[in-house]
């Protein structure tokens, strides 16, 4: 669960050459300018558009800053939905009134389509996570990821009752050009990570919340999971990050298409 999709080396690189200054101490003052310097929607994308052409294509950047402004996090859960964990964590978006990213399996969402249209209902938004998230997929063939993302996608609309997933997020970050291409192509823009808590490894929820503040100035899009184990230690850590994230002047938004 290790890898990731961008870390300080690139949030710097990017947000130095765009600006020409000095990386600033708060992260929250160049998290707008993230959102200029990942690129716009790419014309170029070689892979087939997605059927019916309704889909407009987004970029094909991994995209990590958040349409909320300056001061926008952007909550993203992944692996779900699962009966155990799901319902819990939308109720607690639903109280603090956060609207989060949800990067569902195809698998998952199959099988809970009920949750898939929970979330949706709630206002969330829905993330192609692939159909049986193998972390490995960026060394198979090119036939083979395609097959795990539309396949993925098609489960997830069939599952939401004809929402579509607004981005992909590759499983373990094991994105490559191809597969970003094509989720691009299919009006899913690919999504990264800023703040990974590491809720999957069960640290104990105090080193969720811990990752959490200490790490918030990578970015804005923190990463948690509702599924796979006992997501006891991540209903938690939400239960205390969420009012801090308000109490510290954050606003919650989606990642940027
Ligand atoms: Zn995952």
């Amino acid at each position: 669960m290790a890898r990731h999709s961008g870390g300080r080396g690139w949030y710097g690189k990017v947000v130095g050459a765009a600006l020409g200054v000095t990386m600033l101490a708060v992260g929250a003052s160049v998290w707008t300018a993230q959102a200029d310097s990942v690129g716009g929607p790419s014309p170029k994308a070689s892979a087939s558009p997605a059927p019916g052409g309704a889909v407009k294509p987004v970029g094909t950047s991994i995209a990590h800053a958040s349409d909320a402004g300056p001061r926008g996090v952007n909550i993203t859960i992944d692996d779900g939905p699962d009966p155990a964990w799901t319902p819990q964590v939308l109720d607690l978006l639903a109280e603090y009134e956060v609207k989060a990213t949800f990067c569902v399996t195809g698998t998952q969402a199959a099988a809970h389509p009920d949750l898939v249209k929970d979330v949706v209902a709630a206002g969330h938004r829905l993330c192609d996570h692939s159909v049986s998230h193998d972390t490995g997929m960026d060394g198979k063939s090119e036939a083979y990821q395609s097959k795990e993302i539309l396949d993925a996608e098609k489960m997830i609309i069939k599952a939401s009752g004809g929402v579509r997933p607004m981005y992909y997020r590759a499983p373990g970050g094991a994105f490559t050009p191809y597969s970003r291409e094509l989720a691009a192509s299919h009006g899913m823009r690919p999504l990264g990570w800023n703040v990974d808590t590491k809720d999957f490894e069960r640290p104990g929820t105090d080193a969720i919340v811990e990752t959490v503040q200490r790490e918030l100035a990578n970015g804005p899009t923190l990463l948690f999971h509702d599924a796979g184990g006992d997501r006891s230690q991540t209903v938690e850590a939400l239960r205390r990050v969420l009012p801090w994230l308000a109490e510290q002047g954050y606003s919650f938004g989606f990642p940027v298409r």
